[in-house]
């Protein structure tokens, strides 16, 4: 399995995704600690250039990249000279001529990894790790594994609801392109109109209006934060109304199938989008997203150094 890049999910043949998926489960035992393969990436050099916050996926990719024998570079965007005016690209480029082989980049401008990736060296390797509200794609990834591991690879009978701030969400995307290319059997969306896009990202999806509704016999379901630092004043009311009509909170959950699974990518916002008894209930899998998202980044980080 190798690919140059991972900028998209959508860029992914449906057997590449698979092939993914199949990688981070077999490197799930040793992406927690006690890596053998530090031989792998012996000699590169992986730099994680966050130009937004993160605390899951810049560690978890530091992580995978150490375990992996790579050098990384922890680059400090916001005391870099980018305070002085310099630009992203020029930023990539001096990182670069360092002996960068590897960039890992979150950027809150949808576009400019693209950009970043046409300006660099074509031997150079680009991953996204999240790019404004457009693609996320190693979260996608790890939520599928998360799915895989409690519902097995066969998606078409699963009923998935993705619930909250969608306008807003490189997760939720990317978790759309993946669920739509594994054959997932019904994805209900559900969020207040005015966090819905109309830019076809939800096309063959079920919208539901109340999030009961949405919520019966469910099999997995995916919360979303509210993201209100992309977001124009008026476009959801008070956080408790919110917390009223989308928040899940036992009674809802109570609704799902008895053995649904319960995520969130993280930061959540409790109390606004999930009560704390649901997010730390058993039926959260929210910290076993956070440990796939490891095996994940690992699994693509060989992939790209073995095209
Ligand atoms: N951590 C995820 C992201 O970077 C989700 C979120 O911030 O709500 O997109």
């Amino acid at each position: 399995m190798s690919l140059q890049h991972l900028l998209s999910i959508a860029d992914l043949e449906p057997g590449q995704l698979r092939a993914l998926l199949d990688r981070a489960q077999e490197l799930r035992p040793l992406a927690l600690g006690g890596s053998t393969l530090r031989a792998t990436l012996q000699g590169k050099t992986v730099c994680p250039l966050f130009f937004e916050a993160s605390t899951r996926t810049r560690s978890s990719f530091m992580l995978a990249a150490s375990r992996l024998g790579a050098d990384v570079l922890p680059f400090d965007v916001a005391n870099s000279s980018g305070k002085k005016g310099e630009t992203a690209i020029d930023t990539m480029r001096t990182l670069e001529a360092m002996g960068v082989d590897c960039f890992v980049i979150r950027t809150a401008i949808d576009g400019e990894l693209r950009a970043l990736r046409d300006a660099a060296k074509p031997e150079t390797r680009f991953i996204n790790a999240g790019d404004g509200r457009s693609n996320h794609p190693t979260q996608g990834l790890l939520d599928m594994l998360t799915i895989r591991q409690h519902k097995g690879t066969d998606f078409s009978c699963l009923k998935v609801v993705i619930a909250g701030d969608i306008l807003h969400s490189r997760v939720a995307r990317s978790g759309l392109q993946a669920l739509k290319i594994l054959g997932c059997g019904e994805i209900r969306v559900c969020g207040p109109d005015s966090l819905m896009p109309d830019d076809g990202t939800l096309e063959g999806c079920k919208r539901v209006s109340r999030f009961d509704d949405a919520m019966a016999g469910a099999d997995v379901v995916m919360m979303l934060r509210l993201q209100r630092e992309r977001m124009e004043q008026g476009l959801v009311g008070s956080l408790e109304s919110y917390f009223a009509d989308y928040g899940l909170d036992t009674r809802r959950v109570a609704l799902a199938a008895p053995d649904a699974i319960i995520m969130h990518p993280g930061p959540m916002n409790r109390g606004v989008e999930i009560a704390d008894d649901v997010a730390d209930g058993q039926q959260s899998v929210i910290f076993e997203q956070v440990s796939n998202g490891v095996a994940v980044r690992m699994a693509v980080l060989q992939a790209v150094f073995a095209a």
